[in-house]
C-alpha cells in the first residue's frame, strides 16, 4: 500500500496539481493531510475541493484550517500577511468548507497502519509548536505510540530516528541527514528530486514531510512523502511547479506581495 503524506498545501492549486499528478504516476492508493490546506496562496477553496476528492484517509488539523475556521478575533501570534491571508481565506470558502475545516482532529493515528499524523506536535498539538532539534524531537516521541509519525507546520523538511534501547551509552535520538541537511546549502536547485528512508525495525522516525504549497528551506519545489508500507520505505518528493502562475494568483487577489515573492525563494 502506497500512502502520499500531503502537508501545509496553503491555496497553492499550481503545487498541488504537480504533486496530485506524480501521486497518480506513483500509484499511490491513500491520502494523508498534515494540516494547512488553506492560507497565504490564492487558491484555497479549489485546493479544499481537490483534496475532498481524493481518497483522504487521514486529515488533521493546521493553524490555518483553525484560524480559517473560527472568529475574527481569534487570530492570534500571526504576523500581519499571514493575518491577511487568513481573512481574505474566510472570504473565499463556504460555511460547509469553514465547517469541514473545524471538524478536523488535531492529530489522529490511522487504524492498522503505523502511522501518526499531527500538523504541529503530539505533546501539545494545539500549542502549534515546532520541532527542529533532537530536544523536541524527545518530548514528541514521548506521545508516539507508533513507528511512524508525519508532522508538517515548520515547512521545513526534517527527519528523526529513535533507536531501540541498547544499552544506556547509545545515543537514542538521531537527526535524519540524509532526509534534509540541516545546514541548508545555498546551491539547493541540485538537490535530488528524492530521497529515500529504509524503515528499520525497532525504530521510531518522526518525519516533517515538508510543505507542498509555501516551502521554506530555501528550495522552491513542492514538497511530500510516500510512504510504501509493503516495501518499507518513506520517499520524499521534490518536485517544480508554475511558481509564476501562483504568484499572478497572489498579486491579482490583492494579497500582500511578499507571499507572492516568498514563493520563489522558498523562505
Ligand atoms: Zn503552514
Amino acid at each position: 500500500m502506497k500512502y502520499a503524506i500531503l502537508s501545509d498545501i496553503h491555496g497553492n492549486l499550481e503545487a498541488l496539481s504537480v504533486v496530485l499528478d506524480k501521486c497518480k504516476e506513483l500509484g499511490v492508493d491513500e491520502f494523508i493531510s498534515l494540516g494547512d490546506i488553506v492560507g497565504y496562496n490564492a487558491n484555497p477553496k479549489e485546493c479544499l475541493d481537490l483534496m475532498r476528492t481524493l481518497k483522504l484517509v487521514c486529515a488533521v488539523k493546521g493553524n490555518h484550517d483553525e484560524y480559517v475556521a473560527g472568529a475574527d478575533n481569534a487570530i492570534e501570534g500571526f504576523n500581519p500577511h499571514a493575518r491577511a491571508a487568513v481573512i481574505w481565506t474566510k472570504s473565499q470558502l463556504t460555511p460547509e468548507d469553514r465547517a469541514w475545516l473545524s471538524r478536523l482532529p488535531m492529530r489522529q493515528t490511522l487504524k492498522g497502519t503505523l502511522i501518526t499524523a499531527v500538523h504541529a506536535t503530539l505533546d501539545s498539538p494545539d500549542s502549534w509548536g515546532y520541532i527542529f532539534d533532537e530536544h523536541h524531537a524527545a518530548d514528541n516521541f514521548s506521545y508516539q505510540f507508533t513507528p511512524l509519525c508525519f508532522i508538517g507546520h515548520s515547512h521545513v523538511p526534517i527527519g528523526f530516528c529513535k533507536k531501540p534501547i541498547i544499552s544506556f551509552s547509545d545515543r537514542m535520538i538521531e537527526c535524519l541527514t540524509d532526509w534534509e541537511s540541516r545546514n541548508t546549502p545555498e546551491s539547493h536547485f541540485k538537490r535530488a528530486d528524492s530521497v529515500s528512508l529504509s524503515l528499520d525495525a525497532g525504530h521510531k522516525y518522526l518525519l516533517n514531510v515538508g510543505s507542498v504549497g509555501q516551502p521554506r528551506n530555501k528550495d522552491p519545489r513542492a514538497s511530500f512523502a510516500v510512504y510504501d508500507s509493503d516495501l518499507k520505505t518513506v520517499t520524499r518528493y521534490r518536485l517544480p511547479y508554475d511558481i509564476e502562475s501562483a504568484q499572478a494568483k497572489i498579486i491579482a487577489a490583492g494579497l500582500p506581495e511578499r507571499l507572492s515573492s516568498r514563493l520563489a525563494l522558498g523562505i
